[in-house]
């Protein structure tokens, strides 16, 4: 059963059978375990009581669509890393931009092979420890490697695994510059080949929950870096 799984349960919120039954395949043969839903009320109820490592979304899905389940976890302050399966390009941009807490997003058709790598990449980064590292600050903004904490002065900020993971990777290295391709692979653990909108929109969503304390600084035609306040 999953609860025996080493590397932990990925519930699948999918409501075409043959997709369904095929990423379950492919995600047990992992070694994970494998919990499938079919539809958006499903998915919350089983993401609530059954402390999945990670879930596959689907957008469309009947009744409560994937949008509002992701909407409604990150709202009771789940941040169990989220991978959204969209249809069409328009489903792209809805999960883009509304900063539903997304972790990663990959379209259909899709190769089972493909998700199995993002969902292995979306729990290394959720479950990487960094246990001898001492938090970062840089201004009034300071991370927590161990607790995977992000705090703007003593208010504390929620990031998605993989928005505290570019946070991190970032402030671990104060103003040295990331290419947006170094940045996906060394976050994300992806080549470039995917498209580098996804890193852009990660920023965006850092930078809206840290506000004006927010040390990532675009360098134009280079990529990102953090940066330490201005001396004043
Ligand atoms: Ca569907």
């Amino acid at each position: 059963m999953s609860v025996d799984s080493p590397r932990g349960l990925v519930l699948i919120v999918e409501d075409e059978r043959a997709i369904s039954d095929l990423l379950r395949l492919y995600i047990a043969r992992e070694g994970f375990g494998v919990h499938v839903v079919a539809d958006g009320q499903s998915a919350l109820a089983a993401a609530r009581t059954m402390h999945p490592v990670a879930m596959i979304l689907d957008v469309g899905l009947p009744v409560l669509d994937g949008t509002e389940v992701c909407r409604q976890l990150r709202s009771e302050g789940n941040w169990l890393p989220i991978l959204f399966c969209t249809a069409r390009d328009d489903e792209v941009d809805r999960v883009l931009g509304l900063e539903l807490g997304a972790d990663d997003y990959i379209t259909k058709p899709f190769s089972p092979r493909e998700v199995v790598a993002r969902i292995k990449s979306v729990v290394r980064r959720s479950s990487l420890i960094a246990a001898d590292e001492a938090p970062i600050t840089l201004g009034d903004v300071t991370i927590d490697l161990v607790t995977r904490r992000a705090s703007v002065g003593d208010a504390p900020v929620a990031l998605t695994a993989t928005e505290f993971d570019l946070l991190a990777h970032l402030m671990r290295h104060p103003g040295r510059v990331y290419s947006r391709e170094q940045l996906l692979s060394e976050v994300w653990g992806y080549a470039a080949v995917v498209g580098t909108r996804t890193v852009d929109v990660h920023v965006a969503q850092v930078r809206g929950k840290l506000g004006s304390a927010s040390p990532i600084r675009t360098v134009r035609g280079v990529g990102y870096s953090a940066e330490p306040p201005e001396a004043p």
